[in-house]
């Protein structure tokens, strides 16, 4: 089922959110979860999307990136589930994306974060498991779990005069760093 998706200003965006209890990975409930995720992710056009953004307030995020290309990078992650999610990163030497959210609808902002991380989750059938990242998918995988400690990307730009609505984007910035 599509739900809404909760914007900027929102304090379910704002709050750390709670881990998901072992017990609770198997219920129908959670099943029922992750299949509105994926469901408001693919209607809005997300590739990525955290509870808290459909007003859940549980650590568990998903991503999908099939044949995506971005920056001249090929990022293949077929639909993955973080659930309770632990970043570590491998080397902080950062690179800066223009990103863009759900839950901040009509904008882009230049972030720079670290380019190479380790994740460290459950999947959906309660399993371990670990993700090395680099490039594009270590942002993309670090703007997905900030959903679940309060963060959005604004709060990480640097310099505000890098943060832009997405027409004005189109039109001033993507052409000439050809982007995409
Ligand atoms: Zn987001």
């Amino acid at each position: 089922m599509i739900r809404p998706i909760c914007r900027m200003g929102n304090p379910i965006l704002r709050i750390v959110a709670a881990e998901v209890k072992s017990n609770e990975i198997k219920t129908e409930s959670f099943s029922r979860l992750l299949l509105d995720m994926h469901d408001s992710m693919k209607h809005y056009g997300g590739i990525g999307i955290a509870a808290p953004q459909i007003g859940e307030s549980l650590q568990v995020c998903l991503i999908e990136l099939e044949d995506f290309n971005r920056y001249g990078q090929e990022v293949n992650l077929p639909l993955t589930v973080f659930i309770n999610p632990k970043i570590e990163v491998l080397n902080p030497e950062a690179a800066g994306y223009w990103e863009g959210c759900l839950s901040v609808p009509g904008l882009r902002g230049f972030v720079e974060r670290p380019q190479h991380i380790r994740v460290s989750y459950l999947d959906a059938k309660g399993e371990k498991q670990h993700l090395e990242a680099k490039g594009f998918l270590a942002t993309v995988i670090q703007h997905e779990l900030d959903h679940l400690f309060g963060t959005l990307y604004v709060d990480r730009i640097k310099d505000l005069s890098l943060l832009t609505y997405q027409e004005e984007f189109d039109q001033f910035i993507k052409e000439k760093s050809s982007i995409e």
